[in-house]
């Protein structure tokens, strides 16, 4: 294994170096040739004519100890006890010897574990961590992205997108929620519900109401005590407030949902980067499968993989073909939740540190 001689410290991106595979650190910088020889392993070739092929593997975001000491003995057994995890979670072994690719990519997959991800494929999808580290989850990420992943198998261990795939699932709307071709956020529709008996005890009220963006909690005095109001015309069920507030319980079985964002894109390859946008809302939040979600995202993909050209990303297609095309080819109906016609944002959004009432 890597030797550790970083310092612990508790913040910050470690430095990578103790981390790099022996022939990476050797050649940084000076990488001459790149190439993708199948689905889920990438080839580079070195100034000096070193090697090294990169093998990805599909592994979960929430880990037991028994599967990472398994993924670290093919590490030690394949790749010199070097690994990294990727952004969307998922694990790269890299191999300086040709003739142990084969066997690493066998291994992997007897146990368990899927190659691919790579180029035109469906990659892993991004997600937040829920309840597992986080206080306001509306959901469970982690599970409606398993859900979705295992229908898509077989698009993320081969290449038959048009393009690269991006997807990001988020358990609320205000925080990690990334941008993707294909985004699954979860949305409340309905303002929150206050315990007026525990606000007292347990909020910090300034620090609630500076919290909500369109400035609709006011301090109120109900039944003799402390407690907080809100202006439910004004507010746009955010849930910033929960964080600090749990008497201000927004998530709700019935009401709170899913909604299906697409088109967003951070790269500037071949084309600027976009905002992704509203496509599909009021999708029931349904544990433990999420099979309404994991329906209007094939449907999307699906014809988006028919109908886009050779290598247009999904904001490409759909900039080409036109949003009535879009709801016409994915047969997702266009409602009036599609139509912002919020007029609040230049009276009341927070855009500066100043409080407004
Ligand atoms: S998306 Fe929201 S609820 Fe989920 S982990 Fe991030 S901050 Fe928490
Ligand atoms: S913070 Fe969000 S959910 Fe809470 S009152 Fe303000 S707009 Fe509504």
């Amino acid at each position: 294994m890597a030797e550790r001689t970083w310092e612990t410290i508790e913040s910050g991106t470690p430095d990578p170096m103790p981390f790099m595979h022996p022939v990476m650190k050797k050649n940084y910088g000076k990488w001459v040739f790149h190439s993708h020889p199948k689905p889920g392993v990438l080839y580079h070739r070195a100034e000096n004519g070193d090697e090294v092929w990169t093998v990805k593997a599909g592994t979960q975001r929430q880990m037991d100890h028994y599967t990472i000491r398994k993924l670290a003995d093919i590490a030690d057994q394949f790749a010199d006890g070097f690994v990294r995890f990727t952004t969307r979670s998922n694990i790269e072994y890299m191999v300086a010897d040709q003739s142990k690719v084969e066997p690493l990519i066998k291994t992997l997959s007897d146990n368990g574990f899927p190659v691919g991800g790579t180029a035109n494929s469906v990659s892993m999808i991004a997600h937040t961590q829920g309840w597992l580290h986080c206080d306001i989850p509306g959901s469970d990420a982690s599970g409606a992205t398993k859900a979705l992943m295992d229908e898509l198998y077989h698009e993320f261990t081969n290449c038959e997108m048009p393009n690269r795939v991006k997807m990001s699932t988020s358990c609320c709307e205000i925080n990690c929620g990334g941008q993707a071709d294909i985004a699954i956020i979860m949305q409340h529709t309905k303002p929150p519900k206050i315990n007026h008996d525990l606000v007292a005890n347990v909020c910090e009220r300034p620090s609630v109401v500076a919290r909500c963006p369109v400035a609709a909690i006011r301090p109120a005095l109900v039944n003799g005590k402390p407690s907080l109001e809100v202006d439910e015309k004004k507010c746009i069920c955010c849930g910033a407030c929960f964080p600090p507030c749990p008497p201000m319980q927004i998530n709700d079985p019935e009401h709170s949902k899913f909604a299906i964002w697409v088109g967003g894109k951070n790269a500037n390859a071949r084309a600027k980067p976009t905002f992704h946008k509203l496509v599909a809302a009021g999708i029931p939040n349904n544990p433990p499968r999420w099979v309404e979600v994991s329906e209007v995202v094939k449907k999307i993909l699906y014809t988006y993989k028919e109908d886009a050209r050779s290598w247009e990303r999904l904001s490409d297609w759909v900039e080409r073909i036109g949003w009535p095309a879009f709801f016409e080819k994915t047969g997702l109906p266009f409602t009036k939740y599609h139509i912002d016609n919020w007029r609040g944002s230049r009276a009341t959004l927070n855009a500066s540190t100043h409080i407004r009432f």
